[in-house]
């Protein structure tokens, strides 16, 4: 059984504006030990996917439609205390998006790492510390750093300490919503290397979420591509990478600046993605694709192909491959 089961998730914003339509039709499942990535551009539902996995939606946001199940349980048919108490950071936990940002100035990291285990655990507030010593080891810091305030950490150290709290209650999947993004390459790839040896000591199922498919390259077993609310493309990681399918991901990937080889033109997508209150209704990338032949533009823009298996395991969301 995986551990992580996503099917058909639909979450709206209701905005004074307008039905923002920020997720439709998402389906995946993570297995235990797997990390996947989820890539795609600012705006594509990323985070809005990850908040719903801890049914954390923040108003005016509400999932409309899906069902998600963790570790066998439906957490769509949960109340919202016993979400508080079996689910949110046991079952799974969230590093959130600039999560390192929010540590409370006022309260050492120590107190921070160590809170959820004297509210979950019930532990004294003296083992709690103990154990947050640990956490700080495991993720890469001196013990001591339990008696710093926040604002005496660098960010990538603060970095540490949110991993650390994500970890706290020994989740069975960790979510690390763009945990590098505002972040140095060298402090980047401190934090890409830590996360890679948590995979390996804790065999932790882990959701990546980044716009940068380079970040998720280093170490997603599966990845998922979304466009504007959809996932258009998913699969092994390593026959997305190589063998693309979508006109979309085969655009991100060329869009990666290469450090070595013939120096190429800086390459980007033109075009802008849908006003998400009123998306067209069939392909959401077909205005901005460069693939489909003419013929087939008609039906891009009527109908919302479906999820296609183009080899095992591999899905695409094309007229292309479903015309075939
Ligand atoms: P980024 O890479 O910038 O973090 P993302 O992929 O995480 O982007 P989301 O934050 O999930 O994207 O947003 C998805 C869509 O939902 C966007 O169109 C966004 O404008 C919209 N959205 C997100 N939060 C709200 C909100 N509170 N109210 C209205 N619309 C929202
Ligand atoms: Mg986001």
């Amino acid at each position: 059984m995986p551990i992580l089961e996503v099917r058909d998730l639909h979450v709206h914003y209701y905005t004074l504006r307008g039905v923002v339509r920020a997720v439709e039709g998402v389906s995946f499942t993570l297995e235990r030990g797997e990390v996947l990535g989820i890539a795609g551009e600012s705006g594509s539902g990323k985070s809005t996917v990850a908040y719903s996995l801890l049914r954390l939606v923040p108003p005016p946001g509400k999932i409309v439609k899906g069902s998600i199940v963790i570790d066998g349980i439906d957490i769509m048919k949960l109340s919202e205390a016993e979400l508080r108490s079996k689910v949110r950071w046991q079952k799974i936990s969230m590093v959130f998006q600039g999560a390192a940002n929010v540590l409370v100035p006022v309260y050492t990291v120590g107190y921070q790492i160590a809170e959820p285990l004297i509210i979950h655990k019930g532990l004294s507030k003296k083992e709690a510390l103990e154990r947050a010593k640990e956490l700080l080891k495991m993720v890469g810091l001196p013990p001591s750093f339990v008696n710093r305030y926040p604002h005496e950490l660098s960010g990538g150290q603060k970095q540490r300490v949110v991993i650390a709290m994500a970890l706290a209650l020994h989740p069975n999947v960790v979510i690390a919503d763009e945990p590098t993004t505002a972040l140095d390459v060298v402090v980047q790839a401190q934090i890409l290397n830590l996360l890679k040896r948590l995979k390996k000591e804790l065999g932790m199922s882990m959701i990546l979420i980044s716009h940068d498919l380079s970040v998720i390259a280093e170490l997603a077993d599966k990845v998922a591509i979304m466009y504007a609310g959809h996932i258009v493309e998913y699969g092994p990681a390593e026959r997305v990478y190589t063998n693309p399918q979508h006109p979309y991901t085969r655009a991100l990937l060329a869009a990666i600046p290469r450090l070595r080889g013939p120096k190429s033109k800086l390459r980007y997508i033109p075009g802008s993605p849908p006003d998400l209150r009123n998306p067209p209704p069939g392909c959401r990338f077909e205005p901005r694709c460069s693939e489909a032949p003419s013929e087939l533009r008609e039906k891009c823009r009527r109908e919302l192909p479906p999820l296609i298996e183009v080899e095992k395991g591999h899905y695409v969301r094309c007229w292309l491959h479903a015309a075939r």
